[in-house]
């Protein structure tokens, strides 16, 4: 496997205001050492870059365009649609944003229910502590529920953002390897 595979294409899903642009802009702007590559825009909200994951390379197309307000709008059907893996976003700041995902998580099994999609749910801004409405423990048993993975993230300490990246690139390969 290598680079004549067709990129990941990763979709960054939640609510407003909960730091999927601050997420996006980590992947987009860190260029990783061993790697000269700068990551390719394709209009503000598509970048696809290499990385490089267990010492393996691999192509990911990010797409940063959800619009929660956008219901059922073509946009919102073309990010859930389109997507190889999703990152499924909340603010641990914001129970509704909470919410949402558990909202966000039941439209992606209807919409594919043939699928076992790799998800993995993310607790953004986990370093705003005196700000916490959602606990560790409820974000981790949600995710068990959902059947995902979960991580919290802080995109403005650049605290645990990389790791989703490269989990969701390992559960990718995974799925392949198993088809
Ligand atoms: P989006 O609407 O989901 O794309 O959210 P943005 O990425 O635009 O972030 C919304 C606000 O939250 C901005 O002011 C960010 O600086 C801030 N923000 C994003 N991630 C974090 C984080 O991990 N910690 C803190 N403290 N603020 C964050």
């Amino acid at each position: 496997a290598g680079g004549s595979t067709r990129p990941f294409r990763v979709v960054l899903l939640g609510a407003r205001g909960i730091g999927k642009t601050a997420i996006a802009s980590i992947f987009a702007g860190a260029a990783d050492s061993m790697d000269s590559d700068e990551c390719e825009l394709y209009g503000d909200e598509v970048c696809e870059r290499t990385i490089t994951v267990d010492g393996e390379k691999a192509t990911v197309t990010l797409v940063d365009n959800w619009d929660s307000e956008d219901e059922g709008g073509s946009s919102q059907d073309q990010c859930i649609q389109t997507g190889d893996a999703y990152l499924l976003v909340y603010s641990i700041t914001d129970r509704s944003s909470f919410l949402q995902a558990s909202e966000l998580r039941i439209s992606l099994r209807q919409h594919r229910p043939a699928h076992h999609t790799p998800i993995i749910l993310v607790g953004n801004k986990c370093d705003l502590v005196r700000r916490r409405e959602v606990s560790v423990n409820e974000g981790r048993a949600c995710a068990a529920v959902f059947d995902c993975k979960f991580i919290e993230t802080s995109a403005a300490m650049q605290h645990n953002v990389w790791p989703a990246f490269h989990g969701i690139v390992q559960q990718l390969r995974l799925r392949r390897d198993t088809k």
